[in-house]
């Protein structure tokens, strides 16, 4: 028995629509499924949820389940729902997870292989506005300084002088 089939007899056994026979071969496929047995807890919190909502005389389960799934969640227990936000919560993570692998991953190489210029880029700096900004140094000495970095073309940034 598939999982699909196993359901299916599962929702027919709330209503006491299931057969012997059937019943045995949903009982061992539950045995050795834990997904379906997850399913049938389920099915059993909503199914006595049901009852205690609705005394009268009532329609088939499954039936009454599926009118349920399509009214708004409120109503229905959170399960289902909570079951699918999780599962969408994982699949975000993994994503993030992938981009951030891919990010420290590539990122080094990347730092090696730039060029003065495309460092400067990089960390927001036009090369020309660096330009003006020693040209615009009112102290002497800073000027004289932050040329004297400029030209000897420091490779890291951090390490130039800045008053
Ligand atoms: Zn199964």
């Amino acid at each position: 028995m598939n999982c699909k089939r196993a359901e299916k007899f599962l929702l027919l056994s709330f209503d006491g629509r299931l057969g012997e026979k059937d019943r045995a071969a949903l009982d061992s496929h539950l045995q050795s499924c834990s997904l379906c047995r997850e399913k049938e807890k389920e099915y059993r919190q909503i199914f006595s949820l049901l009852h205690v909502e609705t005394p009268e005389p009532l329609p088939y389960f499954e039936d009454r389940l599926m009118a349920k799934l399509k009214e708004k969640e409120k109503s229905v227990p959170t399960l289902f729902w909570q079951r699918w936000t999780a599962r969408a919560m994982a699949v975000s993570l993994a994503v993030a997870i992938l981009f951030g692998a891919g990010a420290l991953l590539f990122r080094p190489q990347e730092a090696l292989e730039l060029s003065q210029p495309e460092i400067l880029l990089l960390h927001d700096e036009n090369p020309l506005a660096e330009a003006a900004t020693i040209l615009e140094q009112k102290k002497p000495e800073d000027r004289n300084m932050m040329l004297i970095f400029a030209a000897s073309e420091m490779r890291d940034p951090a390490r130039r002088y800045r008053p």
